[in-house]
């Protein structure tokens, strides 16, 4: 599956704002939002008018959404289209979508910096889904769905540094993590609060709307 290869930190300055894609990095000062907090090319600066037209602002916010996730256009229209399709809020309904991604969940367990890093981590097979090891990092997941470190991947010395990593960091709620073990089992699905805020669903599905 093709993916955006090129540099992280100028689609945060595109958007304005830190969408942490570079895990420890985006908590110093070496982030390049701190040095450089206009967009990027040669009329960056010129770009923050502040006039932005209603399309404009639902654009951003499904591009937004789309370079958190890590995700492409097509896949993106492709989550939106089946979201729609379910019962219940679209934009809620896709962004719970996007949650369940797997390298989303690896990284929602701490077991890497950014979700980058958990993608990378996952289609290098480190990761078991129910025991049976997986290479897909847009694999679905669903409630009850066990994520364990490949045994043989505990002998890694990322994982084996990881462990006391994953420890400061927080896990999601709708997670049960076990350091122990170096596993995890989804409990049930996230609620909006427990989703990034700073993402506007609202202006996602008016933007696929129009
Ligand atoms: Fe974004 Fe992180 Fe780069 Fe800062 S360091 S611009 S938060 S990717």
């Amino acid at each position: 599956m093709a993916r955006y290869t090129g540099p992280a930190c100028k689609l945060c300055r595109r958007e304005g704002e830190k969408l942490f894609l570079k895990g420890e990095r985006c908590y110093t000062t070496k982030c390049a939002l701190e040095r450089r907090a206009y967009a990027p090319g040669e009329h960056g600066r010129m770009r923050q008018t502040g006039r932005d037209s209603d399309y404009s602002r639902q654009l951003r916010a499904k591009q937004k959404a789309r370079r958190v996730y890590g995700v492409l256009e097509k896949q993106f229209r492709r989550y939106f289209d089946v979201a729609r399709k379910r019962p219940g809020m679209t934009g809620l309904t896709l962004l719970q979508t996007l949650e369940s991604r797997l390298d989303n969940v690896v990284y929602r367990m701490g077991y890497a910096p950014s979700r980058t890093a958990a993608r990378q981590l996952v289609t290098h097979g480190h990761f078991l889904v129910n025991g049976t090891r997986t290479d897909v990092p847009s694999m679905m997941l669903k409630t009850n769905d066990v994520i364990s470190v490949h045994p043989e991947s505990r002998k890694n010395e990322y994982f084996k540094i990881m462990i006391e990593e994953a420890a400061q960091r927080t896990c999601a709620a709708w997670i049960k993590r076990d350091l122990d073990h170096l596993s995890g089992q989804i409990l049930r699905v996230p609620e909006r609060a427990e989703i990034d805020g700073n993402l506007n669903e609202q202006l996602i599905v008016e933007y696929y709307s129009r």
